[in-house]
């Protein structure tokens, strides 16, 4: 559900991105048109907080009329792979967003890259080096030191062009020169210190192969990416803002050249931390590769593809990154946030079942042996369109362990020694015996009665009980796997600085809890991976890719407890 204050078509509130982007069009700016684009990296699957980054950028150019481009910055050859790009375009396309025929990679602009280096080269604006990756360091300066110019800093616009041509023909190894920015060793940004523009790097490339054995840094190719393709505002996260000086002097220094179609403007904001999560892409890979889960689409992970598979919605997500909205500085936002959003989308949109996760068998000893009766359950309380159905009663069946107690406390409104229950959509039953294992002492059944009179919908009797459980017909329940999870992280989470051994120390040993034997209602046959119910009383589920005809296995997408909701009202 749509909260009332934000329905859809209606425009969300501003923001200081926003802003910026009415005050350019105000001045007419880049023509009056806005294109922003989403530049992933392709080394890894894309998580919850580059859906903040997808919406941010697809929703200003929905709402502004404008383009957004999807560019995959693959500078990087050694990390990339051909799986993160097809999962990175499946996940941008399940989220609800189009980039048209606006694909591109960085490394479509690698000719034109080096043309514009040369370009600086010629002007003067940059040079090869040959000091080692050492000695570039100790030249740097630090924080409150100027840093030393390199004896390589003045050599003639000759020799860097001769020796620039040479390093893209392989004639020299691997990290033995680079192309530098002449900028000011004794700039206060250390970001402008004479930044390298290109590494010698002999590694295959995802599409160039082995063309390549130089390639450009990001922060020479991505102002040049952007500008080549019309980029208006350049959107990116809050750790480059001290590199946004040289997002300028790159474009500035080639702004004369008619191949750049815009002067695009970089904008920070800050990134989505969410609490017990990971978000950091590299521990994410170390998660998939050291075997803490499944794979990148295992139901815990804050991958698009976990949420996916887990049972999220594209509308829950995207609702989640209006509410976070965008701002400057960083924080965390609480995770019960995001479990609201997909307990508001799914609450209208789930049927309601019944699921037992963890059974107890029950015999109504006065009800006809070969008796079954079909009673009527609504679909859904909250939206009655979504019609009834019929669910099988019968004399043995089960109900949940958790729903019985011998000796109950006060207040305990299930089932209990000489107490009374309903049984949702069917009769009031009353416990008379309880069937103990003879070695464990383990309840193990119960013998209850019903009244005819309780009949769900036909109640003639007038009575009241005060609890109702869920149950199943034992004759007609299918089996099932329900995958119940918890967060990956007891605690923490938002902080991308820390130690492997501070964030392993705190991964929660009951993430994952398999109960391999419940039962649900026969309706549920031929569940298709991705349908979702609501399990009445147990939370909303989502059937798994890993469910069989034999047996259907579903994950637990969030309990019915709302920490957020309370929060809200509180
Ligand atoms: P990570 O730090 O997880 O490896 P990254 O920034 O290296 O992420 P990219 O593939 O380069 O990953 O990111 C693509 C885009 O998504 C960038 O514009 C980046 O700023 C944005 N982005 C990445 N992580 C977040 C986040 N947590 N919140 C918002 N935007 C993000
Ligand atoms: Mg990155």
């Amino acid at each position: 559900m749509k909260t009332p204050d934000a329905p859809p078509n209606l425009p969300q509130p501003s923001n200081f991105i926003k802003n910026i982007i009415n005050e350019d069009l105000r001045m007419g700016k880049n023509d009056g048109r806005v294109h922003t684009r989403f530049p992933p990296e392709p080394n890894g699957y894309l998580h919850i907080g580059h859906a903040k980054s997808i919406c941010l950028n697809f929703g200003l150019a929905n709402e502004y009329g404008g383009l957004c481009n999807l560019r995959f910055d693959d500078t990087n050859p050694s990390k990339e792979e051909v799986e993160f790009v097809e999962s990175i375009q499946q996940d941008v396309k399940w989220l609800g967003f189009d980039w048209g025929d606006r694909m591109f990679y960085a490394s479509d602009y690698f000719e034109e890259l080096y043309q514009f280096a040369v370009k600086l080269i010629k002007a003067g604006k940059a040079y090869v080096c040959d000091l080692s990756s050492q000695e570039m360091k100790e030249y740097r300066g630090t924080l409150t030191e100027p840093g030393k110019e390199s004896p390589y800093r003045n050599r003639s616009v000759e020799e860097n062009l001769d020796l620039f041509e040479r390093m893209r023909k392989g004639e020299f190894p691997d990290g033995s020169r680079v192309l530098r920015a002449k900028i000011d060793m004794a700039s206060p940004n250390l970001n402008m210190r004479d930044p390298v523009l290109y590494r010698i790097m002999r590694a295959t490339h995802h599409r160039t192969g082995d063309k390549w054995c130089i390639y450009p840094m990001y922060d020479y190719a991505h102002p040049l990416s952007d500008a080549l393709e019309g980029i208006t505002h350049s959107i990116c996260t809050l750790e480059f803002e001290d590199h946004r000086p040289l997002y300028d002097w790159v474009i500035d220094n080639c702004l004369q050249d008619s191949r750049l179609k815009s002067r695009p403007q970089q904008i920070e904001f800050a990134r989505l931390n969410l609490t017990n999560t990971i978000m950091s892409k590299r521990y994410l890979r170390q998660l998939v590769e050291e075997g803490y889960v499944s794979g990148w689409d295992d139901p815990r992970m804050p991958t698009i593809s976990g949420l996916r598979r887990r049972g999220y919605t594209p509308e829950a997500i995207r609702d989640f990154c209006d509410r976070i909205g965008v701002a400057k500085s960083n924080s965390t936002v609480d995770i019960a946030l995001l479990e609201h959003c997909i307990r508001e989308d799914l609450n209208f949109k789930a049927p309601r079942v019944m699921a037992v996760l963890r059974p107890l068998k029950v015999v109504i000893t006065n009800y006809p042996e070969d008796l079954v009766e079909e009673m009527e359950a609504e679909n859904n309380p909250e939206n009655p369109e979504m019609g009834s159905r019929k669910i099988p009663f019968s004399r043995v069946i089960y109900i949940e362990q958790e729903d019985f107690m011998e000796n109950p406390p006060k207040k305990y409104f299930r089932l209990a020694p000489g107490q009374e229950v309903r049984l949702k959509h069917a009769y009031i039953i009353k416990c008379e015996e309880v069937i103990k294992d003879e070695e464990t002492g383990e309840v193990i059944e119960l013998h209850c009665t019903y009244d005819p009179a309780t009949r769900s919908g036909a109640d003639t009797s007038g009575r009241k009980v005060k609890g109702t459980i869920h149950w199943v017909s034992a004759a007609h329940a299918l089996r099932a796997e329900v995958r119940l999870y918890e967060h990956l992280l007891l605690e923490g989470g938002g902080d991308e600085e820390e130690e492997n051994s501070v964030w392993k120390a705190k991964l929660n040993p009951n993430s994952l809890v398999t109960l391999p034997n419940c039962l649900v209602e026969p309706g549920l046959a031929g569940a298709a991976p991705g349908s979702r119910y609501q399990f009445l009383r147990q939370g909303y589920f989502c059937a798994d890719p890993d469910s069989t005809e034999e047996k259907l296995v579903f994950n637990r997408i969030v309990g019915l407890r709302d920490s957020w909701a309370k929060i809200e009202k509180a």
